[in-house]
């Protein structure tokens, strides 16, 4: 089990030397500016203000690392989609997205989606650099709270074919603002762990 109260924030990295290489899981959580990552990163930690919500958009082009009970990295990407950013921060974004997902760090990935919304083409390059790690990748179609439950099946569905998720890749309802879903991430989570610590 993964004491989440241990929880501390390591660094904010903009260069590959900044990136933990200790061999723990590193757990990377990507998404759209404004979809809720903060939110669903303070749910799981059960904390109120972790990491940050609801800043400025777009602003942060760092890669922040949070050491979970020294077992584990939950890794913070910069969000994307953001349409107020300069071409200049964009590439900025880019190289740096492009030097962590080539550095073999990430273990497991988590893509956060608004399970309103039909995924955007910035969220399909998302899942597609995922999916490239070979690492194990889940998403997380967050916001539940806000549809009907006449909606969820129609949504999720939208999710997985406009992302063309493999069969194997799970669609985890999620609400950051109720906890829905919480567990069965949780449990995702502590299971990569735990598989990875009897590995090394
Ligand atoms: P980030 O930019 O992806 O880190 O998004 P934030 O965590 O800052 O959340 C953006 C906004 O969405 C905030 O106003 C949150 O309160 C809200 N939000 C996040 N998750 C949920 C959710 O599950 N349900 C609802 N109703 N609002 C949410």
């Amino acid at each position: 089990m993964l004491n989440l109260h241990q929880a501390e924030f390591i660094r904010s990295a903009v260069k590959t030397a900044d990136f933990p290489a200790d061999g723990l899981p590193q757990i990377v959580f990507a998404g759209k500016s404004n979809v809720g990552k903060s939110s669903t990163i303070n749910k799981i930690l059960n904390r109120r203000n972790f990491a940050r919500v609801g800043g400025q958009p777009g602003k942060t082009i760092h890669i922040n690392f949070f050491s979970i009970d020294k077992q584990a990295y939950f890794v913070d990407l910069p969000g994307y989609g953001y349409a107020k950013v300069s071409k200049g921060e964009r590439d900025r974004w880019a190289a740096l997205l492009e030097t962590y997902f080539t550095s073999g760090l990430i273990t497991l990935g988590i893509q956060i989606v608004d399970i309103r919304h039909k995924p955007t083409a910035d969220d399909k390059t998302m899942t597609d650099c995922f999916l490239a790690t070979g690492q194990p990748f889940v998403v997380l179609a967050n916001k539940l709270d806000k549809i009907k439950k006449s909606e969820l099946a129609g949504n999720l569905n939208t999710i997985r074919e406009t992302l063309l998720l493999p069969e194997e890749v799970p669609v985890i309802p999620f609400s950051a603002e109720k906890g829905t879903g919480r567990d069965e991430i949780l449990a995702l989570i502590e299971d990569h762990v735990a598989a990875h610590s009897t590995q090394a």
